[in-house]
């Protein structure tokens, strides 16, 4: 499975909004399988499309792959249907090179979304677990961990991402 290589801040593409993943749909499968592949090499506990530049409401999460067999779960189309209790992580992100902050968020939740067959899936996740949903699901909307730091912590990260930029180029 060919990795595929992944967008950095500031690459327009991890601000746009994601389009509906139609599942069923063989350029869809294909890409779930890349992405999951890409994720595992990174590593990382999730990737969502856009982070290797698809604008479609397609996410892959693994956080128990450092334990044994890998377990992704393929995520299209997920819908928030309820959130409970907050809990604050650590987050960093693999579009955001050396960017780490500490996020509050639900705890727990509920989310609906479809699978590569199409079929409607229920499910309720727990700490790091619902955690990486949520980061993951804010992709989707072009959100990204940077918008939920200071102004002045945004504004250091960005001349950072220009400068390391500049020493690949
Ligand atoms: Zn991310």
């Amino acid at each position: 499975m060919p990795l595929l290589p992944i967008k950095t801040y500031p690459d327009p593409v991890l601000r746009r909004k994601c389009k509906l993943a139609e599942p069923g749909n063989a350029d869809i499968r294909k890409l779930a399988g890349e992405m999951t592949a890409t994720m595992y090499a990174a590593p990382g506990i999730g990737l969502a499309a856009p982070q290797v530049g698809e604008s479609v409401r397609m996410i892959v999460v693994d956080i128990f792959n450092h334990l044994g067999e890998p377990d992704p779960h393929v995520i299209l189309n997920p819908e928030l249907i309820n959130s409970y209790e907050t809990t604050a992580f650590e987050e960093g992100c693999l579009s955001l090179p050396e960017f780490m902050i500490e996020i509050q968020r639900p705890r727990i939740v509920e989310i609906k979304y479809q699978n590569l067959a199409g079929e409607e899936i229920k499910i309720t996740a727990e700490d790091l677990f619902a955690v990486a949903i949520q980061h993951e699901m804010d992709h989707l909307e072009g959100r990204l961990l940077l918008d939920h730091a200071s102004a002045l912590k945004r504004n250091m990260y960005r001349r950072r991402a220009r400068e390391m930029k500049a020493q690949i180029l």
